[in-house]
């Protein structure tokens, strides 16, 4: 049937922001634009992800750091597995314990393209390990990752839930989901979680697609499907970045609307660095700024 108006008595629903860090100094002008324009909508949390290899990680350190200081934002931290040492994986997150930085992302991260993924010597294994062994250095916050189309590499659907509730078991408080458009998708997952015993929040990672063709790449190689509605959406709109952005933020907003119906209260949004998109979904949702949170 038709989505319910959203009444007076339906809150706006909890945002939180993810950005990556910044790898020139124009895009570093470019983040920090981002980050003054969104922080007034009063995120519960903004996180920075951590490259590929833990290629980024002097520049995720500098960008969660100068949130943690100049800012009234909460900064998450994601830390991976790659490339490192459980030793020196356990000094970043030591030094991020020190800038004051109390929530971590904990996740595995990605082997080089087209190679299989091996645990480094001495590193941790899998995710679940390294929520392990932040819960031995300090009383971080831990989200983890959740696939509700299941991880591209797991050995089936099960064993990647089995997985999650690993890490849960592990000291994580709450999962955050990679994108997913198939909204029904999500809500089947909620059930098998649910069935398997997870109670932690499984908050919904949103993202709004500036790009079709780029999603359309992207998805492929994390394992999102890409409706054939979604691209009949976008279909004509070429040369008509206007109209991509219309589509973009009705297709995400309903997409949340949608969930909140479905009792979810709570939302990742993917900003890919890029205010406007996020800014205009959260206004459709009722989220308005505050100007007590506008010192970013
Ligand atoms: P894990 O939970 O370790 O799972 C990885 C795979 O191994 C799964 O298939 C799982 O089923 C399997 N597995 C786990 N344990 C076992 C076991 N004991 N035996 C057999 N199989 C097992 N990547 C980055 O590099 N930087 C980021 O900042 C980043 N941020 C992300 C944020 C979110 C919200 C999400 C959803 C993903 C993010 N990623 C990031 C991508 C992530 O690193 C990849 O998806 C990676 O391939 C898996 O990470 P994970 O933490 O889910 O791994």
């Amino acid at each position: 049937g038709p989505l319910p108006a959203r009444g007076a008595d339906q809150p706006p629903p909890l945002l939180s922001f993810e950005f990556f860090p910044p790898r020139t100094e124009a895009l570093e002008q470019q983040l920090w634009a981002c980050i003054r324009r969104l922080a007034p909508l009063a995120p519960r949390f903004v996180s920075v992800t951590y490259g590929a290899g833990g290629s980024t990680h002097a520049r995720t350190h500098a960008t969660v750091a100068r949130l943690a200081s100049e800012t009234d934002l909460v900064p998450a931290a994601h830390l991976t597995c790659v490339g490192a040492t459980r030793e020196e994986v356990d000094e970043v997150a030591r030094g991020y314990w020190q800038a004051g930085v109390r929530h971590i992302v904990a996740l595995r991260g990605d082997p080089p393209p087209g190679t299989d993924y091996a645990p480094h010597p001495g590193g941790y294994e899998h995710a679940s390990d390294l929520v392990a062994g932040l819960r031995r250095i300090a009383d971080f916050e831990i989200s983890v990752a959740a696939y509700p189309e299941t991880h591209p590499s797991a050995r089936s659907p099960e064993d990647d839930l089995d997985n999650l509730k690993r890490k849960l078991d592990a000291g994580a408080t709450r999962a955050i989901t990679q994108y997913f458009f198939d909204t029904a998708t999500y809500l089947r997952f909620l059930d098998r979680c649910l069935a398997a015993g997870i109670t932690a929040p499984i908050v919904p990672g949103i993202m709004p697609v500036s790009n079709f063709a780029q999603a359309v790449k992207f998805s492929a190689m994390c394992g999102t499907r890409v409706p054939d509605w979604l691209g009949a959406m976008f279909e004509g709109t070429e040369d008509d970045p206007e109209m991509r952005r219309t589509v973009a933020t009705v297709v995400a907003a309903e997409q949340v609307r949608t969930l909140q119906a479905n009792g979810v209260d709570e939302f990742h949004v993917y900003t890919l660095n890029r205010p406007e998109l996020t800014h205009a979904i959260a206004h459709i949702l009722g989220v308005r700024p505050r100007p007590a949170n506008t010192q970013a």
